[in-house]
């Protein structure tokens, strides 16, 4: 049996997997199995207020889950497979179970575009919760030496997907009542989805926004310093663009490249700690396209917000 369907078959008795997606790594769970999905939120420590998403192979498998309107439709056959979360109301009696949903009555629903993630999903028949394979509040997990440093304890098996290529959480839009809102700036663009659906809403308030926003997030164990044009004697620097490289430099992009740094920011996040500096001190990023899920990562790593 090849290392899919063995996984598939772990996912069937109940146990948990590492897979890897092309935003970051994911812990995995029969969204169906509410003591496996039970078996997520402590393997992570992440509060059962917090729902999971849940993840399918298409647009069709997401109609068994979710009821879709007209343009969280568009938003499907544009963007998945991709890095696009869509929030819309759970279908009566569908298959993510209540602990997964927190007992909301919407049901959060991506395809991702990772080729082992969609074997496995093929391969598993229904859908996967897999939220981030880091424990609850610290950087995700985007290689599968750090999801398993993570939560490896808590899987019966783990996935090799090589880095991931987008690097950070996907984009979480609802769509509902005809509106479409931001919840999450992510690894989709915000000026992408708009060309499809319009401006954007906001969401009006952070709870609404969507539960899983109020908690710190993130965060490395060092200090972050934001908006650093230059590092302090004793601080690691996290540089974006040109800048001369040292000892405790560790630069998302030399080329100014937000995809790049985007796809670079947790592995690098996590490297720059394990110096143990005084500080991390972060060079401005941008705030367009890929900048605006980076700089919103990194005002909740630093605890600015949540
Ligand atoms: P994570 O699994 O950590 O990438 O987080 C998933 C994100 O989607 C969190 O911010 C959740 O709060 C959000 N989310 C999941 N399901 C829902 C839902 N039904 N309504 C609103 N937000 C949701
Ligand atoms: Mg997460």
């Amino acid at each position: 049996m090849d290392e899919i369907q063995a996984a598939a078959e772990a996912l069937r008795r109940g146990k948990l997997v590492l897979m890897p997606t092309e935003t970051v790594y994911g812990l995995a769970a029969n969204a169906a199995d509410s003591a496996a999905v039970a078996g997520v939120f402590q393997a992570k420590g992440r509060p059962s207020f917090n729902p999971l998403i849940a993840h399918v192979a298409d647009l069709a498998a997401a109609t068994r889950v979710a009821d879709l309107d007209a343009r969280a439709v568009a938003l499907a056959k544009a963007f998945w497979p991709g890095p696009l979360t869509i929030v819309a109301p759970a279908l009566p009696g569908g298959p993510v179970c209540d602990l997964a949903r927190a007992g909301l009555d919407s049901v959060a629903v991506r395809a991702p575009a990772h080729p082992v993630a969609q074997a496995l999903l093929k391969a598993f028949g229904g859908p996967l919760c897999a939220p981030s394979a880091n424990r609850s509040g610290r950087p995700s997990p985007t290689t599968l030496t750090d999801a398993i440093a993570e939560t490896g304890f808590a899987a019966a098996a783990a996935l090799e997907g090589g880095p991931c290529a987008v690097g950070v959480e996907s984009t979480v839009v609802s769509v509902m009542d005809g509106t479409v809102r931001l919840l999450r700036p992510g690894g989709l663009a915000r000026e992408r989805i708009e060309v499809v659906v319009g401006r954007l809403t906001e969401a009006e308030n952070d709870a609404m926004r969507s539960p899983g926003r109020l908690v710190r997030h993130y965060a490395p164990q060092s200090k972050l310093r934001l908006d650093a044009q230059a590092p302090l004697p004793g601080e690691a620097y996290l540089a974006f663009g040109p800048w001369p490289e040292g000892p405790m430099v560790f630069n998302l992009s030399p080329a100014s490249d937000l995809n790049e740094a985007a796809q670079r920011l947790f592995s690098t996040l996590r490297a720059a700690d394990s110096l143990a500096p005084l500080a991390i001190a972060v060079a401005p990023i941008p705030g367009w396209g890929l900048g605006e899920a980076i700089n919103d990562r990194l005002r909740r790593a630093a605890g600015f917000i949540g």
